[in-house]
């Protein structure tokens, strides 16, 4: 005659892993852990978007001072160029040295542009990002309502689940011999949860050992409570 409710263990142990894994996603719903990963995320989203549009700001900023300097030094030439054939400058000399600062004054406007031209077209890759991560700011923000209504909806779907889960529970209790229970219950306590195991192919589901032929011919004949001989939970032929 084996112990009673041997047969009632494995539906236990399913039951009370269930429980288990319920309460452990209750007590992260509770602590919010998802709620502040999206946090996290739709904050990292706006910082990488301030610092873009800081970024936005001074290439700008940067452009209108270029932009100025292009004008200042094309009203300069005009100028110059003015004097330059305008006939009131007859000395060789100056005329030389005049058409040097025209010359001069050319040059340093063509690069004045092209770097310009560099700046606009960072701008516009800027730019781009830039919307990218406006909308990823978005669509964060709308995960964090999102993750927060869900929350509150799985807290509902848990509650419902552990309440069913703990009668049954009671109830294959109640079919399960005193000591057999005691011992499983210590078991659970020590052994991260599990308590009971199938042998299934010779093998402890617990530990993953396989155990020896003889040892599983003798707890097939044992009538007592079966045990893994490695990891010692209570086992169970499947
Ligand atoms: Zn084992």
């Amino acid at each position: 005659m084996s112990m009673r409710g041997m047969d009632r263990l494995l539906d236990l142990q399913a039951t009370d892993s269930s429980i288990d894994r319920l309460e452990h996603r209750r007590g992260q719903l509770e602590a919010g852990e998802d709620l502040a990963i999206a946090r996290k995320q739709m904050e990292d989203a706006e910082s990488r978007l301030g610092e873009l549009r800081l970024a936005l700001d001074s290439v700008a900023a940067q452009s209108s001072r270029f932009e100025h300097d292009i004008e200042s030094m094309g009203r300069k030439l005009e100028d110059e160029q003015k004097r330059m054939y305008g006939g009131s400058i007859a000395n060789a000399k100056e005329l030389e040295a005049l058409q040097h600062e025209i010359t001069s004054l050319k040059e340093r406007r063509s690069r004045t542009e092209d770097e310009l031209l560099e700046l606009m077209v960072r701008r516009e890759d800027m730019d781009a990002r830039a919307s990218k991560a406006t909308e990823e700011v978005a669509a964060t923000r709308a995960r964090v309502d999102e993750v927060g209504g869900d929350a509150a909806r799985e807290l509902d779907d848990i509650a419902r689940n552990l309440e069913e889960l703990r009668a049954t529970r009671s109830e294959l209790a109640s079919q399960i011999d005193e000591e057999l229970l005691e011992l499983y219950d210590d078991l659970r306590r020590q052994k991260k949860g599990i308590g009971a195991a199938a042998i299934v192919d010779g093998v402890c589901q617990a530990c993953h050992e396989k155990l020896s032929a003889m040892e599983l011919d003798r707890l097939k004949r044992d009538d007592g409570i079966k045990r893994c001989e490695y990891c010692r939970r209570i086992v169970v032929f499947a």
